[in-house]
């Protein structure tokens, strides 16, 4: 089937089309986000018209219906995604969204970030992602459960430990991915851990996996200050979304000596000049159920975080973020993308105008994807690793490929996202022409 038939065509599904991001009416949505990035990338390496045209599309997009029995008797009936961007260089991995504005656009666009994140870092995988539009904050644990296994049948023909290995992302933790590792384990009759990685440690998760997509961006950052000669102790960081990736972020910055001074959640943020206390933030975002409440600062609103005075702002929310309306209004010096997709196109050229450094998002969040291949590799083995172990080679990884970007960066004099951008499709397309086209 043609992507414009699945409504991914580069204008009818495009931004506003519900993507939790917050563009400005009239933007691009993620998915045309990404189609200009590989555009850009592909003009900037020559690749062949040929293979751009295939890797402008996903491979195969899987649309389900998820029927769930509610706690009051009713059936509710939720829409769901699993989406294979490109499998060249391996089998494909990517996560799983429960967001209320979740479109198969916006998972086509992730998945498509999946394949260069992995092959930027050069893990053997290609990219995929799913999704299912639900709130998970209005579902009892129950329902949640139940949703989750009849997603996991739902999609159960595309995953698996040699296919497609799922993931958590914005709304599913690690006790989704245990719902889906049994499911898929019950339906084949044996115990598959490999099938999807983000699991608890009791059944065959990975030491070090919760904090690892926050690890690996620190390690980016880290790694881009030692290159210019710059120390962390003392800068100041500001981080949009308190989930996995941005709670992370925050008490791994502190530990390195940053000076956190502003966060937030979907309901609102809290800035303080002189820091705040990460651990303490996340204490009361445990009671209070958000982090606007917290009494060590003054309340800030989202669009006022963007634009405070800082070292670094990492956006570790949604897509579209830093858009054309407010990219000439970030202060900070360094954008480190935790976040996919979190900076448009228009707000990428607006940024590099400005001399600010963007670490993009498909370098930057990468430790997340890698240790969920490493939890692969270990579940293959039933062979386990310590957390130092993990983190040794996680930061192996994002500090050999940050200085591959660098390195391209400079010899062509391009920004970082295109740098990493280029390197990704490059090793992509080499996989592809090594291949051949089938048939
Ligand atoms: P999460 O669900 O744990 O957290 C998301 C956070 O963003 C929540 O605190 C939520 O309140 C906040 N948020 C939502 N809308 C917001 C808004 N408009 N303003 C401010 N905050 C807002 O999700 P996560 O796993 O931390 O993922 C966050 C981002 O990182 C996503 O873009 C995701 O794709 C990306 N990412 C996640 C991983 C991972 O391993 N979890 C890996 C790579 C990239």
């Amino acid at each position: 089937m043609r992507n414009g038939e699945m409504g991914l065509g580069s204008g009818a599904g495009g931004a506003g089309s519900g993507s939790g991001s917050g563009q400005q009416g009239g933007a691009r949505g993620p998915w045309e986000q990404a189609l200009a990035q590989l555009d850009e990338a592909a003009l900037a390496i020559g690749l062949e018209d040929d293979l751009r045209e295939i890797l402008r599309q996903p491979k195969r997009c899987l649309v389900v219906s998820v029927p769930v029995r509610m706690d009051d008797g009713s059936i509710r009936v939720f829409e769901g995604y699993r989406v294979h961007h490109n499998l060249a260089r391996g089998p494909a991995k990517g996560g799983i969204r429960y967001h209320p504005a979740v479109t198969l656009e916006e998972v086509a666009a992730l998945a498509m970030w999946m394949t260069w994140k992995c092959a930027v870092v050069g893990i053997p995988y290609g990219g995929a992602k799913g999704g299912v539009v639900v709130d998970p904050r209005e579902l009892s644990r129950g329902e949640l459960e139940r949703l989750t296994r009849r997603y996991a049948s739902e999609i159960l023909p595309f995953i698996g430990p040699e296919q497609d290995i799922p993931a958590p992302d914005v709304g599913t933790d690690e006790q989704v991915m245990a719902w889906i590792m049994d499911t898929y384990s019950m339906n084949v009759g044996h115990s598959v851990p490999a099938v999807v990685t983000g699991k608890p440690v009791s059944i065959g998760g990975s030491l070090g996996r919760a904090a690892a997509t926050a690890r690996g961006a620190v390690y980016t950052l880290l790694a881009h200050l030692r290159a210019e000669g710059e120390s962390p102790v003392g800068k100041t960081a500001v981080i949009q979304g308190f989930g996995n990736v941005g709670g992370w972020g925050a008490r791994l910055l502190a530990r390195e000596g940053f000076r956190v001074v502003a966060v937030s959640d979907s309901k609102g943020g809290v800035y303080n000049p002189s820091g705040l206390d990460p651990e303490a933030v996340l204490a009361h975002k445990r009671e209070a159920g958000t982090v606007a409440s917290f009494p060590g600062g003054d309340a800030v609103s989202g669009e006022e975080l963007l634009e405070l005075e800082a070292d670094v702002l990492m956006p570790a929310a949604l897509e579209g973020q830093i858009h054309e309306g407010n990219a000439s209004k970030v202060r900070a010096r360094v954008v480190l993308e935790g976040a996919n997709g979190p900076t448009t196109p228009e707000a990428d050229a607006i940024l590099e105008e400005r001399g600010v450094t963007v670490l993009p998002d498909i370098l930057a969040n990468a430790g997340g994807v890698v240790v969920s291949y490493f939890e692969w590799v270990q579940d293959l083995q039933a062979y386990f690793w310590t957390e130092e172990e993990v983190n040794q080679k996680l930061r192996r990884v994002m500090e050999g490929a940050y200085l591959d970007v660098r390195g391209r960066a400079e010899e062509k004099g391009w920004r970082f996202r295109l740098a990493a951008m280029a390197l990704a499709v490059g090793r992509v397309a080499e996989a592809m022409r090594i291949r051949g086209l089938y048939p």
